[in-house]
């Protein structure tokens, strides 16, 4: 705060007005984060470097950002760098004159490629000094490598990681004792970390918003005023709470930093609203494994029920011909209907699934009524038996074709069960209740059989109603029951949110722990017997989001069919690595070590009989279970229930769920305990 009021000094000096964002710079802010875990102090110095963007060359603020929290772009622009450690380490030996074995032995001594990078090129004699980097030119390069496609894709994506290689660093000479000074503010770490997808800073994107309304709250006052003038804390919350909320009805660094530069962060609701063509991040719901917590919960509320389908979230963005003003997010991801409507249609990650489903999107428009100009739905999408007209199950929706489906050529239809509306007719409606919700998005659509329906509900308080209720959604091939909140304020949507408001029943889990989770896979062990040329069982972890680490939870050998064994197989073997990633939190003591260690990518749904502790796992253990901060959460008898590639790594089930789930269980046995309500 005191930084932050003061007329603070420049964090890097040697920048002039006009002049790039110097990557150096934004690499010694990094490596003063690094030194500390203090969130609040993070935040000093996120934004007072934003500060100093905003100042010097605030045209460079965007590229800045996005460095800053990891990313290249939005999530539904699709850009991915798609390369894995080894091409990094190519990349790195090519380099530095190097060879591939060298690079791979200092991995296996270091344990962190970002170090290795630092290490092989303080060793390196500097010839010449090459031209400094700039964020602005970071970012391009980061780019260009992620936009490589087709013949020699993987050559051309190392030339263009060595590109970025060779100019970082200029500035350092002599050696760089890695045991000691952790690399420090090197510009080769940072590339070589972002390229690995974990900047490892322990900084949150939450902390980097709000920094960032700091910053500019800073720069406006500071420019506005006298020399010297200082923003008060309500100007400061002020613009943190503008900043937040426009963001979480239109997550796009890319729409709102030219905003906010453009009309200033004060006025920034009043021209950047929730916007066909840009996702929000759905509203999630929170487990419950009795029907008696449901009535418990919303005690002297009114509340609605509603079929759980068991398909793939699909939020749904349109605008009618006559009113395309209105669509103002990317043409990326956009699809011209045959009558010249914009549509698009996106994943629970926000990833845009247009190509997939492009059945849906050529027949919005006879699903609309006429007076329905433009809209955002958030619905279901699941498969349809046409002749039995039923739900089919979701393994028959995941042997559709991910891309580039052709309307001639798809065999699993499926409907559309829409249960939720967040804008019409060029307005935002998420604050209003889901009653009037409800109501619009009714007068707005007319359900056709097989192809476009609305959730079914039932309004019922009583505990017969929703028993009798669970049981028909079971009949209808549902998973369960969704339980919101009907009326008032709370009843409103919360983007990105895993809200108490929104509670989920499932029919397997009545008796169990209330959910399946969602876990990453960091490992297996080779199989025996049968199972000799493939994986027979895989250690799996839980996501820490404040450490951004991934927590070892169980290890899994149950559930699997041989042929999912083989293709399971198939897919981890390109993404092994050569030890765990700094960022695992596994217990090393123990003797059953992995046989290998994989990438964190791929996240499977499990399912467990009850959590229990264990001294061989690491979940939840910075979240205060044990007493003794030795044993960690683990799952018991674990069982494989299918693979989750709707979900990224860091949007598995995370180290704090894991925790409320284990006090959750605690309690029902104690009868007492305290429930986690969030979570962040
Ligand atoms: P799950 O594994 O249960 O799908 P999740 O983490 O993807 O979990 P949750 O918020 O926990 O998401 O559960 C809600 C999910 O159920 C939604 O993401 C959506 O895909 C699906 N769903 C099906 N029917 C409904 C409905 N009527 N209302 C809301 N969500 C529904």
């Amino acid at each position: 705060q005191t930084t932050l009021k003061s007329k603070a000094k420049d964090p890097y000096p040697d920048w002039k007005p006009g002049e790039p964002v110097p990557y150096a710079a934004l690499c010694t802010t990094f490596s003063l984060i690094e030194m500390t875990t203090k969130r609040l102090i993070i935040q000093a110095h996120c934004s007072l470097f934003l500060r100093q963007v905003l100042r010097l060359t605030p045209g460079d603020l965007l590229p800045t950002v996005l460095l800053m929290i990891n990313k290249l772009a939005a999530d539904y622009a699709g850009v991915e760098l798609g390369i894995g450690e080894s091409l990094i380490m190519k990349a790195v030996g090519e380099t530095t004159g190097r060879s591939l074995q060298v690079i791979k032995q200092h991995q296996k001594e270091i344990g962190d490629l970002g170090l290795v990078a630092v290490k092989s090129r303080a060793n390196q004699p500097t010839m010449f000094k090459p031209k400094p980097l700039t964020v602005r030119g970071v970012h391009k390069g980061l780019m260009d490598i992620a936009t490589v496609t087709g013949n020699g894709a993987q050559g051309r994506k190392v030339d263009a990681i060595k590109k970025l290689l060779s100019a970082a660093d200029g500035h350092m000479s002599g050696k760089v004792d890695i045991t000691k000074d952790k690399g420090g503010a090197s510009e080769a770490k940072f590339v070589v970390r972002f390229l690995e997808g974990k900047l490892r800073l322990g900084l949150a994107e939450k902390t980097v918003l709000v920094s960032l309304a700091q910053a500019m709250v800073c720069h406006e006052i500071e420019s506005k005023q006298e020399s010297g003038a200082v923003p008060s804390t309500d100007e400061l919350a002020k613009g943190e709470s503008i900043l937040k909320e426009v963001y979480s009805e239109l997550p796009s660094y890319e729409v709102i930093i030219p905003a906010m530069l453009e009309h200033g962060i004060f006025k920034l609701h009043e021209n950047c609203k929730l916007q066909p063509g840009v996702p929000l991040k759905p509203m999630l719901a929170k487990p419950t494994k009795a029907i008696t917590e449901v009535l418990d919960r919303f005690e002297n509320q009114t509340f609605t029920c509603e079929y759980k389908y068991d398909g793939e979230r699909a939020q749904i963005h349109y605008v009618a011909k006559d009113s395309r003003m209105q669509y103002k997010g990317p043409a990326a991801a956009a699809t011209k209907t045959s009558t010249g409507a914009i549509s698009a249609i996106f994943s629970r990650n926000s990833e845009d699934l247009s190509k997939k489903y492009p059945d849906i999107l050529a027949k919005l428009n006879t699903w609309v009524k006429s007076d329905t100009k433009s809209f955002v739905l958030d619905c279901e999408t699941v498969a349809w038996d046409l002749v039995e007209k039923k739900v089919l199950p979701f393994q028959q929706l995941m042997t559709r074709k991910k891309k580039d489906v052709k309307i001639e050529d798809v065999k699993v239809k499926v409907c559309v069960f829409a249960f939720d509306l967040l804008f019409l007719n060029g307005e935002a409606v998420v604050k209003k209740s889901l009653r009037d919700r409800r109501e619009l998005l009714s007068n707005a659509f007319n359900p056709i059989e097989g192809e476009f329906a609305f959730a079914t509900h039932m309004d019922g308080q009583e505990l017969d109603d929703i028993q009798h209720f669970l049981d028909e959604s079971v009949k209808a091939s549902c998973e369960g029951l969704m339980v919101k909140m009907l009326d008032g304020k709370e009843s409103g949507y919360e983007p990105s949110k895993r809200s108490r408001n929104w509670l989920k029943i499932k029919k397997d889990y009545l008796s169990g722990i209330g959910d399946s989770l969602d876990l990453v896979v960091l490992g297996a062990y080779y199989g025996r017997g049968k199972r000799t040329s493939v994986y027979g069982a895989f250690l799996l972890a839980c996501y820490n989001s404040n450490t951004d680490t991934y927590e070892t939870v169980c290890n899994i050998g149950t559930g699997f069919s041989e042929a999912i064994l083989e293709e399971l197989y198939t897919q981890l073997k390109d993404i092994v690595i050569d030890r765990p990633k700094p960022f695992y939190s596994h217990s090393t003591g123990n003797p059953h070590q992995p046989d290998v260690w994989f990438e964190p990518k791929y996240v499977w749904e499990v399912k467990t009989a009850d959590l229990t502790l264990s001294p061989r796992y690491k979940a939840g253990s910075k979240e205060g279970v044990d007493p003794s901060g030795e044993k960690g959460i683990s799952l018991r008898f674990p069982r494989f229930i299918k693979l989750r590639d709707d979900k990224k790594p860091d949007m598995a089930t995370s180290s704090r769920q894991v925790a409320e789930m284990y006090r959750k269980q605690e309690s029902v046995t104690k009868n007492k305990g305290p429930s986690v309500d969030d979570d962040f």
